[in-house]
């Protein structure tokens, strides 16, 4: 199974994305953690992407493609995996239909997950990571909405989405994408 998970920044992407990955026995892709882990590791990738990150900007297309298409390519993820944090762009969205569509992978599934905006903000600038200051999260936000929000309906129209309220415990909020994912398998 190929899991792309959606939802605005700070809806619990990454944690819901560990736990399906061990229930599940996929692996889980996090581009954000790629991108910090490069920047902590000073390498050229992480260089570039540094202020980009900082700022709440978006880092490029074309450097997201090349490394999202690296990093699927590896043999162990014939196994199956989740994508959390790509994509966050209609073209990036376009690119990985072509990748999934090469590798043949047939199983591909897409969750959305939803939280009011203010609960949003209060557990964004409450999490402390370096581009969590409340500027930094309005900005993420609006580049959410104005970038990311078309993905959302891409998938809704390709080949539809499975809506989770991500409002509650993260295990309840858990067993339910659980179930929706493995619905019918
Ligand atoms: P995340 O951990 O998913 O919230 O990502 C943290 C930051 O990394 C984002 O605010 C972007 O600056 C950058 N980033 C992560 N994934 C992508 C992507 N698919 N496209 C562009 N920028 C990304």
């Amino acid at each position: 199974m190929q899991v792309i998970i959606l939802g605005p920044p700070g809806v619990g992407k990454g944690t819901q994305s560990q736990l399906i990955a061990q229930k599940l026995g996929l692996i889980h892709l996090s581009t954000g953690e790629i991108l910090r882990k490069a920047v902590e590791d000073k390498t050229p990738l992480g260089l570039k992407a540094k202020a980009v990150i900082e700022s709440g900007a978006l880092v490029s297309d074309e450097i997201m493609i090349g490394v999202i298409k690296e990093a699927i390519s590896k043999d162990e993820m014939a196994a199956g995996f989740i994508l959390d944090g790509f994509p966050r762009t209609l073209k990036q969205a376009i690119e990985l239909d072509k990748m999934l569509a090469e590798m043949k992978c047939n199983d591909v599934k897409v969750i959305y997950i939803s939280v009011p905006k203010d609960e949003l903000i209060k557990r964004l600038t409450a999490r402390g990571r370096k581009d969590d200051n409340l500027e930094t999260v309005l900005h993420r936000m609006e580049i959410y909405k104005e970038q990311t929000v078309p993905v959302r309906e891409h998938y809704r129209n390709k080949s539809g989405i499975l809506e989770v309220n991500g409002f509650g415990g993260i295990d309840d909020i858990n067993v339910n994408v659980v179930e929706l994912l493995t619905l019918g398998n």
